[in-house]
């Protein structure tokens, strides 16, 4: 590293290897006082002369990243001068981690996945164009936890919430599809779309109904007296295996039925890809004109864990790691049957408004008679980016007032060991129970 003038670039000093490494501490909020003192005194330095500071983390003919100090409230501080023409830092940088730590504590301050509140309702009264305006645009929804999700995928994360699908259970019964629509149904019965209208007359969860406009004539049927100030909105949910932008194609007995979608189909991408099926197809069914009639205004494709569990996931990762888990209850269960254990797959943010986190899984025990509460947190750890990594190093530590936490590695799910570090979480909890349990 060192100091060049801002006209120009010309050189003005070298920086000491010892300075360098201050500033790389500093940055990484790992100096000791005296390597604080080195650098309080290079930006000073760099302040009063007017100098900025040439980062050697990235090098393109004789070009190099620059770092300008700047003052925010009376402290001086490194900043990136970045922009068209500037070359920018490495992602290994430590300006540039910490600028990535910076925006994640600016993320993670303020909760974004919270349930809706009010009527089951995607669409709002007013305008009949929205669904024209978003055809054909970018239908990713990055599924690093954490992100903004659409409206319909909120709703359906209520829904599959109220049903108590999110959760499962070692000692009930097996589940199965046909079980899974039933829970879903008998939400739709205690659910309001608008004042005096359940869910349940506008739901559709029967793919062959659609080919057959029975979905249409039933809508149309609700929607002669919906009441005023409200638009009528129904939903579609199916279960499938594939999912575009266009629509979803769903296979009940051999047969192929395609569900389209006039305005986007949003899904989780996660690194560019999109996270595999089988998915539960959401959709809000609507009437955009007199002209084209009814039609699924926008879509959401969530992945589910298998045929028999409606149960979101947000990765194959995490497919996998419920795969596993239901092991670890297993044992559990039988090792420590005074408690009832159960999985869960927080879909919404857990902690203060200020201070939410998103955990990948929890494991909780209730006792049988006392009804003492047990958590413990899993976190399915599958992306190597700092940026990913750097959230967690937030959320992390307010997962763990909930309960002691445990990492699994996506990596290590293999094809020669399917259950990952599934054995690594049960004798941890096992260890855990055999210190505090009763
Ligand atoms: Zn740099």
């Amino acid at each position: 590293m060192r100091f060049v003038t801002k006209e120009r670039l010309v050189e003005q000093r070298w920086l000491s290897k010892d300075e360098a490494k201050s500033i790389r501490q500093f940055e990484a909020d790992e100096a000791d006082p005296s390597q604080e003192e080195t650098v309080t005194r290079l930006l000073k330095e760099a302040h009063d002369k007017g100098w900025w500071l040439e980062c050697d983390c990235n090098e393109e003919r004789r070009r190099y990243p620059l770092v300008s100090p700047v003052l925010r409230d009376k402290a001086l501080y490194w900043r990136m001068i970045t922009g068209p023409g500037r070359l920018a830092h490495s992602e290994k940088c430590c300006f540039h981690q910490r600028e990535v730590r910076r925006k994640h504590a600016a993320n993670w301050s303020k909760a974004r996945r919270k349930p809706p509140e009010g009527f089951f309702s995607v669409l709002k009264p007013t305008g009949g164009t929205e669904a024209k305006k978003s055809v054909g645009g970018g239908a990713s929804v990055k599924s690093t936890s954490g992100g903004q999700l659409p409206a319909i995928a909120k709703m359906l994360h209520s829904l599959l919430e109220k049903a108590g699908l999110n959760r499962w259970y070692y000692d009930r019964p097996e589940r199965n599809i046909s079980s899974e629509y039933a829970a879903l149904r008998q939400v739709g019965s205690c659910v309001k779309v608008a004042p005096g209208v359940l869910l349940r007359d506008v739901f559709f969860t029967y793919a062959p109904d659609w080919p057959k406009n029975i979905v249409f004539k039933r809508m149309r049927e609700k929607m002669k007296d919906w009441p005023d100030g409200h638009r009528p909105q129904g939903f579609v949910c199916y279960f499938c295996h594939e999912v575009d932008q266009s629509g979803a194609t769903v296979r009940v007995k051999g047969e192929e039925i395609h569900i389209p979608c006039a305005g986007t189909v949003k899904y989780p991408v996660i690194n560019g890809n999109q996270v595999s099926g089988p998915y539960l197809f959401f959709g809000v069914l609507a009437e955009t004109s007199k002209k084209s009639g009814l039609e699924i205004q926008r879509a959401y494709a969530q992945p589910i864990a298998d045929f028999n569990h409606f149960l979101a996931i947000d990765s194959e990762f995490e497919r996998k790691a419920f795969n596993t888990l239901q092991f670890t209850l297993k044992r559990l269960s039988t090792e420590y049957g005074e408690y009832t254990w159960w999985l869960e797959k927080p879909l919404f943010e857990m902690g203060p408004d200020d201070e939410p986190c998103l955990p990948d899984f929890l494991v909780k025990a209730r006792h049988r008679e006392n009804h003492q509460e047990m958590t413990f947190v899993v976190e399915v750890m599958g992306f190597d980016r700092p940026s990913y990594l750097a959230g967690k190093e937030i959320t992390h530590p307010r997962m763990e007032k909930f309960g002691p936490l445990i990492e699994m590695q996506g990596k290590n799910f293999t094809e020669e060991n399917p259950s990952g570090d599934g054995r690594k979480v049960t004798e941890y909890i096992l260890h855990y129970m055999s210190v505090n349990g009763s």
